[in-house]
């Protein structure tokens, strides 16, 4: 079995920052901060983590309910963001999900620092749900890594399960992503890591973080597809 873990942002879908816009709506709504403090790093985080920060960058104590307080608004503010910032889906995605999931033996799901609730919201948005069988989101774990580590232990112990003879069958993951934070994550859980270059980081940056292929997007859907079978 091989399962394909994709990010989301920057790899299957450009959102023109309607994230930003959604946290920042839901920062002035829930805490009534009329301009709230945005400065913080976004790609390849989990927003576990980036929501703790930016808590506190506004002054707010990062507690569980402060944390919960912000998912729900930003849950809440996610659709209008969506549907006004006007994001598009990269190239070449739609036809290689449904190449790939026309394969036996593959198993398309996302692995993101996503909120779960607004990685659905966003791939529904963008018709890309049906093509994934589990989403990994980052509620959970601050640290990236944290997240592959739960993703892999989930995806062993059904793949023990639902195998017959399992010592026969191999279990290969492969990541898909365009950040260094998804090539780390992948490189912990010793993941196969095919970067991207539709996010904000250069080929070079990607091949020095240890990718073992760099692409500049998937729209070459059948070099892709054939490159992430030969796994
Ligand atoms: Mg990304």
């Amino acid at each position: 079995m091989k399962t394909l873990l994709f990010d989301i942002d920057g790899t299957l879908i450009a959102t023109n920052d309607a994230g930003t816009h959604a946290l920042s709506r839901a920062m002035r709504v829930a805490f009534d901060i009329t301009v709230p403090n945005m400065d913080v790093k976004f790609g390849g985080r989990t927003d576990s983590s980036l929501f703790r920060e930016l808590l506190s960058l506004n002054g707010l104590q990062p507690s569980h309910d402060n944390f919960e307080t912000l998912c729900k608004a930003y849950k809440t503010q996610l659709p209008a963001s969506l549907a006004c910032c006007g994001g598009t889906v990269l190239p070449g995605v739609p036809d290689l999900l449904e190449k790939l999931t026309m394969q036996d033996g593959v198993k398309c799901c996302v692995m993101t620092g996503n909120l779960h609730a607004t990685a659905t919201m966003k791939l529904e948005h963008f018709g890309l749900s049906d093509y994934f069988e589990q989403i990994f989101g980052g509620d959970f774990d601050e640290d990236r890594r944290h997240l592959a580590r739960r993703a892999r232990l989930f995806l062993h112990g059904k793949h023990v399960q639902g195998s017959k003879d399992a010592a026969r069958q191999q279990q290969t993951i492969v990541v898909i992503g365009d950040t260094p934070a998804d090539i780390n994550c992948a490189l912990d859980i010793n993941a196969i890591c095919l970067a991207v270059c539709t996010g904000h980081f250069s080929h070079q940056s990607l091949e020095l973080a240890g990718a073992h292929a760099v692409f500049k997007n998937l729209n070459d859907v059948t070099q892709v597809v054939d490159w992430l079978l030969r796994q």
